[in-house]
């Protein structure tokens, strides 16, 4: 089965990889993608893993990361991240994908994702070659996405935005589908969502993420009294 490596890229430890402001941390932004990415990846039969715990505050090495990749033959490597350009707030702006100088799988699978991103209308910074590490270490086809620049205002707010970081998942795991030739399915919706994101809306759940894969799942007494406090509130 194809076996798909996702790269968080840094995390809650790394020094800087933030906005000018400190109100979005890269790390974050990274997880939020790649937790997406390999839940579209597996509702489609491939397998996903990490190349290091999403959860850990200290941030894996560059090495283990891409040993991480080679020792369990994962098939494909998917670095996530979000660009930045110099200290303060300008002007750069719009995404871009690198693969490894001259790697014969690695700009195919560049180019799969470029053709499914462009179709999201933002600056298009192209498909591009680098030595960066995480690709030059991992012996499978290999991308790294800088998604959008933390260092734009505008930008910055699409990077925060759930539906942002969602259609970049989406988009992702689309070019991935299609280096591997399988069709992208349409998510079907669970009936009860709507339920979920209104009760939320009125501060009766506290979180729906939570829950959203879970929605044929039972209550506890205790959670099902907590929910009729708050109401009876
Ligand atoms: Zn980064």
């Amino acid at each position: 089965m194809t076996l798909i490596c996702i790269d968080p890229g840094h995390a809650v430890s790394t020094a800087g990889k933030r906005s000018p402001d400190g109100s979005l941390r890269e790390y974050e932004f990274n997880r939020a993608v790649a937790r997406r990415l390999a839940y579209h990846l597996e509702r489609h039969g491939l397998k996903t893993m990490y190349s290091c715990d999403i959860d850990q505050e200290a941030d894996a090495s560059l090495d283990s990361r891409c040993k991480a990749a080679n020792s369990t033959g994962a098939d494909l490597f998917i670095s996530i991240h979000a660009n930045a350009f110099g200290d303060g707030w300008n002007a750069a702006n719009g995404w871009e994908i690198y693969h490894y100088p001259g790697s014969v799988k690695g700009k195919p699978l560049a180019d799969a994702i470029h053709a499914r991103s462009k179709l999201l209308g933002l600056t298009d910074r192209g498909v591009k070659a680098s030595d960066f590490t995480v690709i030059a270490k991992t012996i499978m086809p290999a991308v790294l996405i800088e998604h959008e620049f933390m260092t734009n205002l505008a930008a910055v707010e699409k990077l925060k935005a759930a539906d942002w970081r969602e259609k970049w998942a989406a988009a992702d795991a689309k070019g991935i589908l299609g280096y591997l030739g399988i069709s992208w399915i349409e998510e079907k919706l669970h009936w009860a969502e709507k339920h979920l994101d209104s009760l939320h809306s009125k501060g009766l759940i506290n979180s729906p993420e939570a829950h959203r894969n879970d929605l044929d799942g039972y209550m506890s007494k205790g959670q099902i009294f907590a929910m009729l406090d708050r109401i009876a509130k």
